[in-house]
């Protein structure tokens, strides 16, 4: 079968159980700007992930979740910090574990949103969104560099607006 995300798979060398256990300092601060959005999120029926990277893939996701949740769907739609989420245990983590919906959008098929949350949210089941099937490029293609601005911001609508149609 063709692949049709940006790379084969590699031979991995995991834990004999599969998991990688990973030691994370507590937060010594919090960000109060941070928690009063989740506050204000909380009634929201879906909570987006997204993938942070910093290759062309992940920033049209990025791209993608931020029209998606700010401009096309705010209503509907929780913008997660996947980093807050994930490293400390305060409103944005709560956001995803009681929010009744979690999209989870995947910049290539690495899956780091959605293994990061699930690695504190024991059962946490999202919907993984393979973002970079949803638009059309030059595979071979990797850094932000390599993509012009406004291509990446047309990829990122075209996305959004697909996620935007199954809310
Ligand atoms: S995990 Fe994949 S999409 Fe995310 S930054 Fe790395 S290569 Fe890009």
């Amino acid at each position: 079968m063709k692949n049709r995300s940006c790379c084969p798979p590699e031979n991995k060398t995991e834990n004999q159980d599969g998991y990688e256990t990973v030691r994370i300092a507590q937060a010594q601060n919090n960000c109060r700007l941070c928690d009063d959005y989740a506050e204000r999120q909380k009634a929201k029926p879906v909570a987006v992930l997204c993938c942070e990277g910093a290759c062309l893939r992940g920033e049209v996701a990025r791209q993608a979740a931020n029209l998606l949740c700010h401009t096309l769907a705010p209503e509907k739609t929780a913008r997660i910090c996947l980093g807050g989420a994930f490293t400390k245990d305060t409103g944005q983590r709560d956001l995803v574990r009681t929010a009744p919906r979690v999209l989870a959008l995947e910049g290539c098929h690495v899956n780091c949103a959605s293994r990061m949350m699930q690695g504190v949210l024991a059962g946490l089941t999202p919907e993984v969104i393979a973002v970079d099937r949803l638009y059309d490029f030059d595979r071979s293609r990797f850094g932000i560099e390599e993509m012009s601005p406004e291509e990446i911001q047309a990829h990122a609508r075209t996305v959004a607006q697909q996620l935007a149609a199954t809310l």
